[in-house]
Order: C-alpha cells, then sequence, then structure tokens
C-alpha cells in the first residue's frame, strides 16, 4: 500500500482485556484454580453446574477487581449484581457464564501510554467486570475427536473494556504492556498471554482522517502475545483501507488471528452473534462493596510502575530510558528500591543494575530472585567505589565476580583480600610520584621545557609502579603539581 493512501485514513483501536485472577479457587467454587493440572482435575459439581448446586461468590477476585480499579483511577460501585450470559458451547457445562452485564464493579478510569511521538495519553476505559472462564477445547491432541478440558471452566477473570482512543498498532502494542505491567505489579494475574491467562480481543475500525465518524469496527481474536496483537491490527487496518479504496463495505464481524500467516480470518458475522439473553443470576446475591473495604485495598496497594518511573525521573534525575529498564519488571524495580535505600548514588545504582547485574541474569537465564548478591551489598560496591577505595573499572572486573562466588563476603573485604584497595594517601603517593620522576629524568627535563603533554606519560608511569592502585583522580592532580613544581 502507498504510504499516500494510508496516511488518507485514521486507524481507530478499543481493547477488551481478560485477565485470569491468581486466586487459590475459582470464582463462584471452591475449586482448585491451578494452571497446568491434570485435566478434568479441578472439576466439582459446582463447575459441572449440576442442579441443586449453588454458586458462592469469591472475596479474593472481588479485591483483586477493586485493586485493578483503584490503580486505573475507577470509580468503584457500590453494589455488585450477576448476571447469566446464556450460550451453549461444549466447553460450558452450566450452559451459562455467571458475569456482571449491568453494574459492572469499575468504570471510568484510565491507563496512561506513550503514544507515537513519545507524549503520555491516557486511555480512557469504559469497565471492568468480574466473570467466569470457560473451559478449554483442544482440537489438536486426538485426530477424530475434540477433547475438553474443564480445570478452567469457573476461573475468575476481570474484563477491562476500553474506549475506543487508540489510534495505531504501537500505540495498541503500549496499552497492552501497560495493562500486563499494572496487573504483574498488583499480583493479581501472571500476564502470561502465551498460556492465556492474559488475552485480548481488539476492535479495530478505519476512516478518513479529519472525520467525526468512526467507520465501521471489526474484532479480532486469538493472538497470543503483544507483538502479534500488534501484527494483528496492523494487518486489519491495510484491509479495511484496501477495501474502502475498492468501495466495498466493511462488514462487521468477529475475525480469528493465524499467527503463521499473519492474516485475520473471518470467524462469524455480527448478524449471526449470539442472542445472550442476559438476566439477572438467581443464584448470587447481590453485595454491596462498603469505603472502608476501598480504603483498606487502597492502604495495601503496592507502588505502581508510574508512580516509580515518576519518581525516578522527577526527584531522582535518571533518564526516561533508565527509569522505563528499572520499572519495566516489579522485582527490579524493587530490588532497585532496596539498593537505593543504602546508597544515594542513584545513577550509578541503576547502572549497576542495568548494566553487569542484567547482563549476569540474561546470560543465565534468571531472574532476579535468583541473583545471589544481596541488593545491600551491591551499595556497599558503590560507596566504596565512590570512596575512591577501589576503581569502577576493578570493582567490575574483579571484586563483581569475587561477589558472584561468595556473597556472603563484604565488597570492602573482598577488595583487602585480594590487594586491590587504591592508595590515595597523599604521602605514599607522593613517595611514588617523586621516584617515578627520578627514573624518568630526560622526560623531566622535556616537561620543564613546555612538553606538558608528557603528563599522561608520567601517569602511566605511575600506575605501573602502583600496580594500578593508585587513585587515578588524586594521582594527576599530585603529578602536575609535583611535574610543574620542577
Ligand atoms: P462487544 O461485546 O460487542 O464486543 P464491548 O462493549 O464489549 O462490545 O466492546 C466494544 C469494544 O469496541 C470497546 O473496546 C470499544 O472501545 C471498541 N469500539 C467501539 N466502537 C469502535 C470503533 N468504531 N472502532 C474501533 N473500536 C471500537
Ligand atoms: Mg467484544
Amino acid at each position: 500500500m502507498s504510504p499516500e493512501i494510508r496516511d488518507k485514513y485514521q486507524a481507530v483501536i478499543g481493547l477488551e482485556v481478560h485477565a485470569q485472577m491468581l486466586t487459590k479457587s475459582k470464582a463462584y467454587s471452591s475449586d482448585v484454580n491451578e494452571f497446568g493440572s491434570t485435566p478434568n482435575s479441578n472439576v466439582s459439581v459446582v463447575t459441572l453446574g449440576h442442579p441443586g448446586t449453588l454458586p458462592k461468590m469469591n472475596k479474593r477476585t472481588i479485591e483483586f477487581a477493586i485493586r485493578m480499579g483503584l490503580a486505573c483511577e475507577c470509580d468503584i460501585a457500590e453494589n455488585q449484581n450477576f448476571a447469566r450470559k446464556n450460550y451453549f458451547y461444549p466447553d460450558l457445562p452450566k450452559g451459562y457464564q455467571i458475569t456482571q452485564d449491568l453494574t459492572p464493579i469499575c468504570t471510568n478510569g484510565h491507563i496512561f501510554i506513550k503514544d507515537d511521538e513519545g507524549n503520555e495519553k491516557a486511555i480512557r476505559l469504559t469497565r471492568i467486570h468480574m466473570e467466569e472462564d470457560a473451559g478449554k477445547s483442544i482440537h489438536d491432541v486426538d485426530v477424530f475427536d475434540t477433547l475438553v478440558d474443564l480445570n478452567r471452566a469457573g476461573v475468575p477473570l476481570i474484563e477491562i473494556v476500553s474506549e475506543p482512543d487508540l489510534r495505531s498498532s504501537q500505540e495498541a502494542y503500549n496499552y497492552l504492556t501497560e495493562v500486563r505491567k499494572l496487573v504483574r505489579y498488583l499480583e493479581i494475574c501472571d500476564g502470561n498471554m502465551e498460556e492465556s491467562s492474559l488475552r485480548c480481543d481488539a476492535n479495530i475500525s478505519v476512516m478518513l482522517k479529519g472525520s467525526k465518524e468512526f467507520g465501521r469496527r471489526v474484532e479480532v481474536k486469538n493472538m497470543n502475545s503483544i507483538r502479534n496483537v500488534q501484527k494483528a491490527i496492523e494487518f486489519e487496518i491495510e484491509r479495511h483501507i484496501e477495501a474502502i479504496e475498492k468501495g466495498e463495505e466493511i462488514a462487521q464481524e468477529t475475525r480469528s488471528y493465524d499467527a503463521l500467516r499473519n492474516v485475520t480470518i473471518s470467524m462469524r458475522s455480527k448478524e449471526a452473534a449470539n442472542d445472550y439473553r442476559f438476566f439477572p443470576e438467581p443464584d448470587l446475591q447481590p453485595l454491596i462493596i462498603r469505603q472502608s473495604q476501598i480504603d483498606t485495598i487502597q492502604s495495601e496497594m503496592p507502588a505502581l510502575p508510574r508512580d516509580l518511573f515518576i519518581k525516578y525521573t522527577k526527584e531522582l534525575k535518571l533518564s526516561e530510558y533508565d527509569a522505563y529498564n528499572l520499572t519495566d519488571s516489579k522485582e527490579i524495580a524493587l530490588f532497585y528500591e532496596e539498593i537505593i535505600s543504602n546508597t544515594k548514588n542513584y545513577k550509578s545504582a541503576a547502572n549497576w543494575l542495568m548494566g553487569e547485574i542484567k547482563s549476569y541474569l540474561n546470560h543465565n537465564g534468571f531472574g532476579i530472585a535468583q541473583f545471589p548478591i544481596k541488593a545491600k551489598t551491591i551499595a556497599e560496591l558503590i560507596t566504596i567505589i565512590d570512596d575512591g577505595k577501589i576503581s569502577s573499572t576493578t570493582a567490575s572486573q574483579k571484586i563483581f565476580p569475587a561477589l558472584l562466588e561468595t556473597p556472603e563476603k563484604s565488597p570492602l573485604t573482598i577488595a583487602e583480600e585480594m590487594n586491590l584497595i587504591q592508595d590515595s594517601n597523599e604521602d605514599a603517593l607522593l613517595l611514588m610520584i617523586e621516584e617515578v620522576i627520578k627514573n624518568n629524568s630526560s622526560e623531566a627535563e622535556r616537561y620543564k621545557n613546555g612538553e606538558k603533554q608528557l603528563a599522561g606519560f608520567f601517569m602511566g608511569q605511575l600506575m605501573k609502579a602502583s600496580k594500578g592502585k593508585a587513585d587515578p583522580k588524586a594521582a594527576n592532580v599530585l603529578m602536575r603539581q609535583t611535574l610543574d613544581k620542577l
């Protein structure tokens, strides 16, 4: 497609994200909520919807939904009502899902993302509601039959629905990255799109730039990574533009993304859409959320990535790049917080964490939880560099590797044991400098006659004589003073 044609159109995108809650039990029963158990092992008569069984609301799901709502500055509804969404599917044993139709627990929030120019942009949330997952139909294990695993049936979900505020596939990518970061920081969902504990349906339309009226939307499902959501949206945008340019109408339909071929395929048209016949769930009484309950949850909220980002850039004066990397994962951010509670050298702490430590972790395929050295020890290492006791080269080349071997030792002890403490003691330095000048008298003579660049040569001789232990900063000052006095 030519850039000129593409440039005539504006894409409009709204995302629906389903997140599986990390509760111990299911949404409305005590069945275990666990990924990867033996198929159909976490299935009781409640999950199966046998006559006479009754659902019971999992309190933890409500707490998790409120956490997400507070993180997105939503209004939290006082009255929680539940509804039945009826449809027939083999992996839905009850024949309906218990969801929140007209009374979502959270409304009116927003999630901040970076737009394509790198500016902050608020994406409004229409709603966040609680519901339950269906089981899983497995089509690719048995050659003849579809297999059904009902372990997932009844797993608690929150659905986060955005307003159609996104304007490019990159913005959608950024939005999903933020959603995943949030649910992970809040510890309510593991955010794993490959295992589909986080799923996204993308609604896409295009319109002529400057138009006030949105185009007809298409919904795309079955993307198992954030990158694939971006690719599917990109494919749809181009497909819509090509159709409109040819004078064709866009059919309102649901499509499925095929990652292997990077195309979307029609699944069903909206005309054939299900009539869910929502009605109030008679077996689950309405719930009331008290302000005191919300206040308690608020008081236990962890630091959020955006708050930390603002702290790192505004208070600690780190670059946006550093702040973004440090807040990318909660574990890294917490480790950083622990280092800087023991040193004020914020920049150096960031450099150690994103440099030496990250490459050690990447090299070994470790997470920060498996990093052997304590944050406090890293702070001690930074302190002895700043005190001039060791150079940063010595720290990264000698002390850091030694610390990995014996993480219980202090960096200072290791530096002493390995005889790496720099000499910044003036008298000792001065003696060495004088010795070096005496041993290189012809160069000293030339320096005296104006060849000032020879200072570098003398510094080199001094570092050699001190076996690299002279503190270069202090030595340089003293060397020039001594040479200039010749
Ligand atoms: P449905 O159940 O039909 O999918 P929802 O209300 O759950 O409806 O979701 C609608 C989603 O579609 C929202 O994320 C919304 O922002 C998005 N949306 C609505 N209109 C458009 C449009 N014209 N273009 C792109 N996205 C849209
Ligand atoms: Mg939808």
